[in-house]
């Protein structure tokens, strides 16, 4: 005779599963959804807090198996859903239905940020998330260019309609302004100004908001970082000295203005020649080091391509021109590691810095 499945030892089998970011298990977090018996089969679902959750297939292998191992289980079915937290600083502030604002931004321009800003946008739009971009990189629009679009739709009445490419939506400062015309972004106005303009865009629910700011720690990136309802931001550096100091102005910033840092990104890092050699251009593994630093997260190394540059001079970001390039991988991995920070943010967890996190 064989015994009865419960609800309550799968809970309990399950509440052995941990969630690797946030540190807690399923059923504390609860993640468990639609549990059904039917017999000996079992089936549920785990709600994610994102899509582009970077352990997913861990976390479905661990909870298969707890279940698994309870007597009399012979089939689990376990489907992944998501449901991305929302740190609530957008509604209160500009009354949006934008879960997440993600600031990416740097200490001085050219060192990729813009590059950044696009592929993880689109790479967790990739994913399954309602993502939205906005260019707010008043000295050098270039995410337009880089996302292949000349111009935004027609406004419906009042509201701007951001332009719809590669899943997502995205509207630039720099496409607004007409040639020539100069752009004041400081004094009392600007809070209420940049916070009118969010709510002037029709955007829709999001997930994830991705704003690329301005370079830098003057004016327009200061005023801009203070005025947007920000969940967290993203320092992108190169590894040489200069640039890491740089970058940890930015990041200095940040927190002066007590947004969370969610990580520092450390682009051409390396470049790898024909021959199987590598050169390490701009110097290595300073990302890594201004991270431990600073103690705030490494979300991972992009090398050179120059297919980079190509796709974004042609409106084709590298995460949709070559997805199986070594870029590309390192900017889907990173978009992960983001969502991930994002959700652990999010849900107002106190953890120490996760091993996991650092490579
Ligand atoms: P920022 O926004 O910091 O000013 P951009 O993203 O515009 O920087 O990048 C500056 C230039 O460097 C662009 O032409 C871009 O295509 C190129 N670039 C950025 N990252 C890489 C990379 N990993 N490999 C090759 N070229 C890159």
């Amino acid at each position: 005779m064989t015994n009865k499945i419960t609800q309550e030892a799968i809970l309990t089998a399950l509440s052995k599963v941990q969630e690797p970011e946030l540190h807690q298990d399923l059923v504390t977090l609860n993640m468990i959804r639609n549990l059904e018996i039917a017999g000996d089969k079992v089936s549920f679902t785990v709600m994610l807090t994102t899509p582009a959750c970077p352990l997913r297939g861990q976390i479905e292998q661990e909870s298969r198996q707890a279940v698994m191992a309870i007597a009399g289980v012979k089939t689990v079915q376990v489907k992944l859903d998501s449901d991305v937290p929302n740190d609530g600083r957008m509604r209160g502030l500009v009354n949006l239905p934008i879960r997440n604002a993600i600031a990416v931004g740097s200490g001085k321009g050219g060192v990729g940020k813009s590059t950044v800003s696009v592929n993880v946008a689109v790479a967790l739009a990739q994913s399954g998330a309602r993502v939205g971009l906005l260019d707010a990189d008043i000295y050098g629009p270039n995410v337009p260019t880089m996302m292949g679009v000349e111009k935004l739709p027609p406004p419906n009445g009042k509201k701007l309609v951001p332009a719809k490419t590669y899943g997502l939506k995205m509207i630039s400062m720099g496409l607004l302004v007409k040639p020539g015309q100069p752009l004041i972004w400081r004094g009392p106005m600007l809070n209420s100004a940049i916070r009118q303009f969010l709510g002037d865009v029709e955007w829709g629910e999001l997930d994830y908001l991705i704003v690329d700011l301005p370079p830098g720690t003057g004016d327009a990136a200061l005023s801009l970082a203070q005025a947007l309802p920000l969940s967290g931001a993203v320092i992108v550096t190169l590894p040489q000295l200069v640039s890491l100091e740089d970058a940890s102005r930015g990041l200095a910033m940040f927190r002066t203005l007590e947004v969370p840092i969610l990580g520092v990104v450390e682009n051409m890092s390396y470049l790898d020649l024909p021959d199987g050699t590598r050169m390490d251009i701009f110097g290595s593994g300073g990302g890594e080091q201004l991270a431990q630093a600073s103690e705030t997260h490494f979300l991972g190394k992009i090398p050179i391509d120059q297919n980079v540059r190509i796709g974004g001079d042609s409106g084709k970001p590298i995460v949709v021109s070559h997805p199986e390039s070594p870029v590309a991988k390192a900017l889907a991995e990173i978009s992960q590691k983001i969502a991930a920070r994002v959700s652990v943010e999010a849900m107002g967890s106190q953890n120490e810095l996760p091993i996991n996190i650092v490579e």
